[in-house]
């Protein structure tokens, strides 16, 4: 019986290489199918968060592929094993909260170290070791797409192993504040106290969306006193550091400063290159050397972006059934010498697709029309130029860093809930990318 399960098993992997390359990671040699029994085709994963991801991303790609070998109706249940199953269950993770189930490539082991995150990571080694000790709390910032959220899931991985017994929370700060105004509404403040300040360990993620939310502050700062106080952990992260959080409490910005502050800056070449042959492995995908040394050169200021260059690369690969080296890379990314974006450039596209003048995108006019625009033009000068936020400013008719910081907060997050905004955000890009 384990024999046709087995069997059953490689084909199954097999065509989901072969089929959804995308989806696969180093990790799946670990999958081991336990039975396929009454229609269901069970399988054994090494945790919870496995399990997750391949519930998440996954499930569809298994069923179809299941169903194919077997020629029957079977459905893909993927279950932890037992002993990892028990310490999940002190392992608060808010199922509404999609982003922060933990994100089993977020581990220590894939991330690169280098210069610009040496000490952020080697704090976050010694929260594991020491929780509460250390560095309590610990605040890590930095741009956009440069590992803060990998490195804090990492903590939590490595604590799921270390310490089963502990309770740990991790949670966004946007669940926080929405927690808060719940709790607030059905009047069920005690029940929400009971969820922060009862765990060992506290990690809020993006806390500068605290930014004017006075009661989310309130009830976050006496959450923080407490856990302080019976030295349990807190970990924090932000786009900023504490310093430059704007419009929230200084009582708050104190505590954010008052353990170990540490940044996460762009990854110099060497550290970039590292990065995209690191990914490579995870996705089992075979990549010369100089398509990392060409992909790792033309993505400088975001990780993120550094990843989906090498997606972007593995998926016409795929397409063209043409194995990756560098003229297909440069094929898939575009002239590798393109001149980089102007302000001006950016300004004179954008006033023709969005339909409103240069002269009322640069004035102080606060009108939606035009507002929405601006805010768009400002977020994608930040995304395509090097440009400081600073510079940015000035080139917007003299507004500070702050207000130029809550545009690209305001068009990021608008373009996850709204459509029609992302297309439009990303029709314009891809204009500008003509445009080079
Ligand atoms: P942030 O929370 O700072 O916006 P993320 O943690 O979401 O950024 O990271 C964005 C992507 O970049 C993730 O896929 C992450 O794994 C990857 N990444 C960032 N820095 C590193 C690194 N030093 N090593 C490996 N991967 C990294
Ligand atoms: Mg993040």
């Amino acid at each position: 019986m384990q024999l046709a399960v087995d069997t059953i098993w490689q084909d199954v992997i097999g065509q989901i290489r072969l089929h959804h390359p995308q989806l696969v990671r180093g990790w799946f040699s670990q999958l081991h199918p336990a039975d396929v029994e009454r229609g269901v085709l069970a399988v054994r994963t090494a945790n919870g968060a496995q399990s997750r991801y391949l519930d998440r991303h996954c499930r569809k790609a298994f069923v179809e592929a299941a169903q194919n070998i077997t020629g029957r109706l079977v459905s893909v249940e993927f279950t932890p094993e037992i002993e990892s199953c028990e310490a999940d269950s002190s392992f608060l993770l808010d199922e509404r909260d999609t982003e922060l189930s933990l994100n089993p490539d977020y581990t220590f082991e894939n991330f690169v170290t280098g210069p610009s995150n040496r000490l952020a990571e080697a704090a976050a080694h010694a929260v594991v070791h020491q929780p509460g000790e250390t560095y309590n709390p610990l605040f890590l910032h930095g741009p956009v797409g440069l590992g803060k959220t990998h490195l804090v899931h990492a903590i939590g991985h490595q604590l799921r192993s270390s310490r089963p017994n502990f309770t740990c929370r991790f949670i966004t700060c946007e669940t926080f504040i929405n927690h808060v105004i719940l709790a607030l509404e059905s009047g069920s403040l005690h029940e929400l106290r009971n969820r922060y300040r009862n765990v060992d360990v506290l990690a809020i993620d993006d806390v500068q969306f605290l930014t004017g939310r006075e009661r989310g502050q309130e009830e976050f700062f006496h959450t923080f006193n407490t856990l302080q106080q019976f030295r349990r952990q807190l970990i924090l992260t932000a786009d900023c550091p504490p310093s430059e959080i704007t419009s929230v409490a200084e009582r708050l910005i104190s505590r954010f400063a008052s353990g170990l502050v540490a940044s996460l800056d762009p990854p110099d070449l060497d550290t970039r290159v590292a990065i995209v042959r690191k990914k490579a492995r995870i996705r089992c995908i075979e990549l010369p050397d100089d398509v990392a040394d060409f992909i790792a050169a033309r993505y400088e200021t975001n990780v993120r972006e550094l990843e989906g260059a090498l997606v972007k690369v593995d998926a016409v690969s795929q397409t063209l059934s043409r194995p990756i080296d560098l003229p297909l890379a440069q094929q898939a990314l575009g002239n590798a010498n393109r001149p980089p974006l102007s302000i001006p450039t950016i300004l004179d596209v954008a006033s023709k697709t969005l339909d409103v003048k240069i002269s009322d995108l640069l004035s102080k006019k606060r009108s939606r029309a035009v507002t929405l625009p601006r805010q768009i033009c400002i977020y994608l000068v930040r995304r395509l130029t090097g440009h400081s936020l600073e510079e940015i400013g000035n080139h917007f008719g003299g507004r500070d860093h702050s207000t130029v910081l809550h545009a690209i907060r305001t068009i990021s997050n608008q373009m996850k809930e709204n459509d029609e905004l992302r297309e439009a955000v990303e029709n314009l890009e891809n204009r500008l990318e003509n445009a080079r």
